[in-house]
């Protein structure tokens, strides 16, 4: 049985982070890593190179993704392992997010400009790499030219929810999200739920407890951002619920915040053993739905 440490959240050129799928995945082997999964925001765009170079080097590639889905007063977002990058219904679905950035991102280029802001939308595809392209790259464009000093300040200036060159992103609602991840084999954990803006254990617990009925498998219980008690408060209401631990670093390349892959700021060090227990939820419930669908035995 492989013994070393796993990153179960990753983002890779094909949304916000710095490195390739390929630069990614020699990277985590080089780390001396035993899996990863590929986890980028409403895309699956990374997966396939991903795999492939996992492949030829010898080295587990999950092929994954974390949703942005409807919620508030925080954000929630949620991962899918193990999915079948080539199921229709979760092409589709993704497809048409990438429609609604399309639509989204010229407005933003509007707004800015109307700020007094000299920008093109060439320049934001130029910062994005050829992956999809989100706020995070307007943001390394106004630190390029030097209409901000941080990347935070992009944001907290221009680009964060109720700043005046924000533009609202469709997002699907929990439940969507999770049927079509569902749909394409997928196991779907809830990430960094300390990002919800949750009042207390019993408002969280009242979340989860619906997003159970709506196909949630497991919780994100290990990232670098949550306290020792936030920890203990999600493995609590994994427990309790039947749910999978699942952990990762949210690695979008060092030079972001200083978080690595695999260890985060060196405090991260996750078993394979949440792989073995990803895989036997997702074949459980994999034979489950094969049955639920074989109608020859009817
Ligand atoms: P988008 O999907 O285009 O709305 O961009 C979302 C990404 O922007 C997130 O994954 C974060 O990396 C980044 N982001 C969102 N809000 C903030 C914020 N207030 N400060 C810094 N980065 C943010
Ligand atoms: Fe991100
Ligand atoms: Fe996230
Ligand atoms: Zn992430």
């Amino acid at each position: 049985m492989p013994m070393g440490y796993v990153d179960l959240h990753l983002h890779t050129t094909a949304s916000d982070g710095v490195l390739s799928p390929s630069e990614i995945v020699r990277y985590a082997k080089a780390k001396g890593l035993q899996a990863i999964a590929i986890t980028d925001h409403d895309t699956i765009e990374g997966c396939e190179e991903g795999l492939s170079e996992g492949e030829k080097i010898g080295f587990e590639v999950i092929p994954g993704i974390e949703i942005s889905a409807e919620h508030s007063p925080g954000s929630m977002h949620i991962l899918g392992f193990f999915l079948d990058i080539h199921h229709p219904l979760l092409n589709e679905r993704l497809a048409y997010l990438q429609k609604a950035r399309a639509e989204r991102n010229p407005k933003i280029i509007a707004k800015l400009n109307q700020l007094g802001i000299e920008m093109t939308y060439e320049e934001v595809l130029k910062a994005s790499g050829g992956g999809q392209v989100g706020r995070p790259h307007f943001a390394n464009v106004l630190l390029e030219k030097k209409y901000v000093r941080s990347f935070q300040e992009a944001f907290d200036r221009f680009l964060k929810k109720g700043a005046p060159a924000y533009v609202d992103k469709l997002r699907f609602t929990s439940k969507e999200a999770l049927h079509f991840i569902n749909e394409a084999k997928g196991v779907a954990a809830l990430a960094h739920p300390n990002t919800l803006g949750m009042n207390g254990y019993s408002e969280l617990e009242k979340l989860i407890l619906k997003l159970v009925e709506e196909g949630l498998k497991g919780i994100e219980v290990y990232y670098p951002e949550h306290s020792a008690a936030e920890v203990a408060q999600y493995k609590t209401l994994a427990e309790r619920y039947g749910l999978l631990s699942t952990g990762g670093t949210d690695y979008h390349g060092i030079e972001k915040n200083g978080l690595d892959i695999g260890v985060g700021r060196g405090e991260m060090k996750l078993p394979y053993s949440i792989i073995e227990n990803l895989k036997a939820v997702r074949n459980r419930f994999s034979s489950a739905y094969a049955e639920d669908n074989d109608f020859s035995r009817r």
